[in-house]
């Protein structure tokens, strides 16, 4: 009785720590380590999944793109670890003011991405304008970099014969008209 009772209770054990691992293993791939939001690859295939069914369904599905304005002089002047802080606290911010059921990721550096799902256009350019002034009137990111923090904003919306690569991309080149106009704004591409 003893000597099930001790197997048992191994094995118990064993079955929590191998969870336990695979929880970390699965966080650790799917999650940005400096901000814990989504990397990369897990927004694109969520990505992929809900273009698929908003295509079929007619729904409407709007891509943000964001690149944190003059980042380079924050690293600069402050130290990377407080670009660190800005960054996470811009994912943070993202994070808490978009919908549980919105796509949110870092894409790369000081790049973020987000999928409005089932928003109209309308409604996502709204939500887009109240992140780009939380951040900007954000007063931890004030006090991180002594001045405000600025983005520039790319928005686009999902049709029917785009693939993931065209919608990514016109968000992108909408962002980069943000930039070259003078960055801190939002240019819409449809
Ligand atoms: P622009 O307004 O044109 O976007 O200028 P920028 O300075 O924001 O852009 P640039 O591409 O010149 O610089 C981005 C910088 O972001 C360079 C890189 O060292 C920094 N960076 C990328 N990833 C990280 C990170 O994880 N932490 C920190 N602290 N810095 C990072
Ligand atoms: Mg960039
Ligand atoms: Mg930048």
């Amino acid at each position: 009785f003893v000597s099930l009772f001790f197997t048992l209770f191994v094995t118990i054990i064993i079955v929590y720590v191998i969870r336990k691992y695979n929880k970390k293993l699965e966080n650790l791939a799917n999650n940005d380590l400096l901000t814990n939001i989504n990397n990369r690859r897990v927004f694109n295939s969520k990505l992929e999944h809900s273009i698929l069914i908003h295509q079929r369904h007619n729904q409407s599905l709007n891509l943000l793109f964001l690149d944190i304005d003059n980042f380079k002089d924050i690293n600069d002047k402050f130290g990377h670890a407080i670009g660190d802080k800005v960054l996470v606290r811009i994912a943070s911010i993202l994070k808490n003011n978009i919908r549980k059921s919105d796509l949110l990721a870092r894409w790369g550096g000081e790049e973020f991405v987000i999928a409005y799902l089932n928003s109209s256009f309308e409604d996502s350019l709204i939500a887009t304008e109240k992140l780009k002034n939380l951040i900007e009137t954000d007063y931890i990111l004030k006090d991180l970099t002594k001045s405000s923090v600025t983005a520039s904003f790319g928005l686009t919306s999902l049709k029917k014969v785009d693939t993931l690569n065209d919608l990514i991309n016109r968000a992108d080149l909408a962002m980069y008209e943000s930039k070259n106009s003078g960055k801190n704004r939002i240019t819409i591409k449809n």
